[in-house]
């Protein structure tokens, strides 16, 4: 976090132009507070809003007053930012229609004052707006590598599933943009982990709704003259394997999907296949197409350990230098 004293943010003359230009929805009455941007625009405000939005505003309004222009009880504070981005960062704390952010862009300006000046307010909305909004499909990895610049978790967790499913696009990242800079190849790592510990854990729901219940379900032609009554008909085996597979590529993909069947059905040697795949199985496919979307998108504890345990596969953890003693 910026750590802005008073005395930095007042640092320019504190003193008031004639005729100053004042923003139109931030002239109020009672203002004990006057905020100056960048192009001499002044914002009038109160104390007590900034000071309960901003730890920086209260730090500096209640240790550092004595460094601020005053004439009587009106505060005069000189901040680097323009006059447009104080304008919008001031609408979520006083009760005026926020600014409409279609674009990344303009959030990334207004996340960078919440940071700068210690706004949650600011920052918890902000994230409420990214999270829901078609960004996290339309610029997954700019909107991922915001989420890692600024550490918002909500954001983070909401882009995953995109990120996840797309990861070729992270391999051309190329930093084209200044938030891509903080992406690095153990992102990717990353996400490829969860893509494949997310077809592991399908495959193990898959299994376990059906292992047990082979038996219970009618013959079909393959189990009773093939000798597989003990097993299950080869259609299913033959949909669960396409399934994995194509999860694997797709982390998206939706097991109730009827291509997939079809596919199978259309190669499968049992002639029982498409009653096996599209009634005997249905239930067990509904209930692991339930599970398989409970299955979270990133696995960040599995992946740190894998991680340590590669390094100390490796034998890096026991990396130690040593000298030659000078005589
Ligand atoms: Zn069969």
């Amino acid at each position: 976090m910026t750590t802005v004293t008073g005395t930095q943010l007042a640092a320019s003359s504190g003193r008031r132009a004639q005729n100053p230009k004042v923003s139109p929805h931030f002239r109020y009455q009672d203002s004990n507070l006057i905020i100056r941007s960048s192009d001499e625009m002044e914002f009038h405000v109160h104390k007590s809003i900034m000071s309960s939005s901003s730890r920086v505003f209260r730090d500096m309004l209640s240790l550092d007053a004595q460094n601020l222009s005053t004439t009587s009880d009106l505060a005069l504070v000189d901040v680097s930012e323009e006059s447009d981005v104080i304008e919008a960062a001031l609408r979520f704390l006083y009760p005026l229609p926020r600014p409409i952010l279609k674009s990344l862009s303009p959030m990334v300006v207004l996340f960078e004052f919440a940071d700068k000046y210690d706004i949650p307010l600011i920052n918890f909305t902000l994230q409420e707006i990214l999270s829901q909004s078609n960004l996290l499909t339309d610029e997954t990895v700019r909107t991922f590598s915001i989420a890692k610049k600024f550490n918002l978790t909500r954001v983070e967790a909401a882009v995953m599933p995109y990120a996840v499913q797309n990861i070729s696009k992270f391999m051309a990242f190329g930093s084209s943009t200044e938030e891509t800079e903080v992406l690095t190849l153990d992102d990717i790592h990353r996400l490829d982990h969860s893509r494949s510990r997310r077809s592991v854990a399908a495959f193990v729901a898959l299994h376990s709704s059906t292992h047990t219940s082979h038996m219970s379900l009618p013959l079909c032609a393959c189990r009773r003259m093939g000798g597989r009554a003990e097993r299950a008909c080869e259609a299913w085996t033959a949909f669960a394997d396409l399934f994995i597979k194509t999860l694997r590529e797709n982390p998206s993909t939706d097991i109730s999907d009827p291509t997939l069947r079809y596919e199978v059905i259309s190669e499968s040697n049992c002639p029982d296949a498409r009653v096996t795949l599209f009634t005997h199985y249905a239930p067990y496919i509904q209930q692991a197409g339930r599970e398989i979307k409970e299955i979270p998108w990133a696995f960040p504890e599995e992946y740190e350990r894998e991680k340590l345990c590669s390094r100390e596969d490796m034998g890096i953890d026991d990396c130690t230098f040593e000298y030659e003693a000078i005589e």
